[in-house]
């Protein structure tokens, strides 16, 4: 390519392409270096800064802005940016990994906040643990005393047979939590069903009755345990409507798609959940 058929902006990038190499330091002495180095003084992170607070002072950007080309820029503000959404202020309850807290996070983002505001409001308070004791070895369990939702790395159960029989026989159980943000949500539906007093709406309990009597019996080993309370069937329900999937929820969406409806509609139209 000759020189007067390249585009302008091409011969104003040739001193940059020069692909000579360069083999010693342009900065031929400490002295040098220590000069550079002030000049860039400026420019340093300190410990904690992001860059993307440190670019521009207030003047330069106050200059840019009102030549219309700043728009795009994103005012850091530490305040806002430290500043926890409802509900999202975990409780860390022995060793938990990091992992297992970025998806316990990740199943808070999907609760709507106003539901996450309603909660907190009430009192709820969400517990990491590393492991959980009891409740048929579940992971995870709503406590209504407390209003804690505690959420386990794994849950734990130890028993045995009844003391009055001759042959004893004694289990551990441990079961690592395969699914932290389902297993979450279905705490939380324990949680809306205590703090909403969900078993006092007559509608409900009528719809969740009638579904109740015509489970497939294909189904009912896998609803074994929802079946045992309508709170069961809400929890898991809601854990449904807010993106939980298992087999378990499969059978739950073919034996029970009224009381689904209704849940979701309870939770779309409730006045306390709703606030206007
Ligand atoms: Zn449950």
């Amino acid at each position: 390519m000759s020189d007067k058929n390249k585009p302008e902006e091409l011969k104003a990038l040739e001193p940059i392409l020069d692909e000579t190499v360069v083999t010693d330091s342009p900065i031929a002495n400490p002295a040098d270096q220590g000069a550079w180095n002030k000049t860039q003084e400026a420019h340093q992170l300190k410990d904690g800064d992001s860059a993307t607070h440190i670019g521009l002072p207030p003047g330069e950007l106050q200059k840019l802005q009102a030549q219309g080309k700043a728009e795009k820029f994103e005012i850091f503000d530490p305040a806002k940016e430290a500043k926890l959404g409802p509900l999202e202020n975990i409780t860390i309850d022995g060793t938990v990994s990091d992992q297992f807290l970025k998806q316990l996070r990740a199943g808070i983002k999907e609760i709507p906040e106003n539901e996450r505001r309603f909660l907190e409001k009430a009192g709820v308070k969400i517990v990491a643990k590393d492991i959980v004791n009891g409740h048929a070895g579940s992971p995870a369990i709503y406590e209504p005393g407390s209003k804690k939702v505690v959420v386990g790395m794994a849950g734990f159960l130890e028993g045995g047979d009844s003391p009055t029989e001759t042959n004893q026989t004694s289990f551990k159980l441990s079961t690592k939590n395969s699914d932290v943000a389902g297993s979450f949500k279905h705490e939380v539906g324990h949680a809306i069903f205590d703090t909403l007093k969900i078993e006092q709406l007559q509608e409900l309990k009528a719809v969740i009755a009638e579904e109740k009597a015509k489970v497939r019996n294909d189904d009912k080993e896998a609803l074994a345990h929802l079946l045992e309370e309508d709170d069961e069937i809400f929890a898991e329900s809601y854990a449904f409507i807010r993106g939980r999937e298992s087999p378990r929820v499969n059978a739950l969406i073919m034996n029970f798609p009224r009381t689904i409806a209704l849940i979701d509609d309870i939770l779309r139209t409730n006045k306390d959940l709703n606030p206007q």
